[in-house]
């Protein structure tokens, strides 16, 4: 396993700013509303789809208020593609009722008014606190796991021990880029079946291939 100090950390974040200096938020968005709402809508399914069904949805209705006086069965055929489309319309419309009634019509800007909305979750919470509200946060969904977790950055069994330990490792300005670069990451370079280890420009700092070879 790499020596994990503070100096083999920078080396990591380094190596993977320089290998992905177009990481960026992948979900199209203008305001914190149509980051939540993609965000809700990516659960289970690709940014590049949730990207093909939100204009028109944000072109209609781009408000909470606007949104949450649609039906269900009408919110359905905005977002039908992006799989599980009765639950999440069904998230969809609480969570902007509940902007619209608690909130006075915008998107809390904490984690605690976030995760109270329905269908958002820590993961959610913390897209939106970093990418719509710049406040620093660390995301961790599948990829963020997998890769941080075999590099050593994590060594956890859980998301939420993972999120942890990267806030513990990562300086706190880094959070936000950092969850990009991971996430980047994984999807180019170090996939869950075949992660191009030969390839990778951090593969002498990584703990898995360090094990592996
Ligand atoms: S060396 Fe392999 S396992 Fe480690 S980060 Fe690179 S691709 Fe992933």
């Amino acid at each position: 396993m790499a020596k994990k100090d503070a100096k083999w950390t920078e080396k990591v974040l380094d190596g993977l700013n320089k290998a992905h200096p177009d990481a960026k938020p992948e979900l199209d968005f203008t305001n914190p509303f149509e980051l939540l709402i993609a965000t809700i809508l990516s659960a289970q399914c690709t940014d590049k789809q949730v990207n093909k069904c939100t204009p028109a949805l944000f072109r209609d209705h781009p408000t909470p208020e606007s949104m949450a006086a649609m039906s269900e069965e009408e919110l359905g055929k905005y977002i039908r593609s992006c799989g599980f489309f009765n639950s999440k319309a069904k998230h969809i419309l609480s969570a902007c009722r509940d902007i619209v009634e608690r909130f006075s019509g915008e998107v809390p800007n904490t984690r605690e008014g976030l995760e109270s909305l329905a269908g958002v979750g820590r993961k959610t919470a913390n897209v939106v606190l970093s990418n719509a509200f710049d406040i620093p946060a660390i995301a961790v969904d599948t990829h963020v796991f997998r890769v941080s977790n075999r590099i050593g950055l994590a060594n956890a069994s859980t998301v939420e021990k993972t999120e942890v330990q990267l806030m513990e490792r990562i300086p706190q300005d880094k959070w936000s880029i950092a969850h990009h670069w991971l996430i980047f990451h994984g999807r180019r370079v170090c996939s869950a079946q075949r992660p191009k280890c030969d390839e990778c420009t951090i593969n002498e700092l990584c703990g898995y291939y360090k094990e592996k070879n």
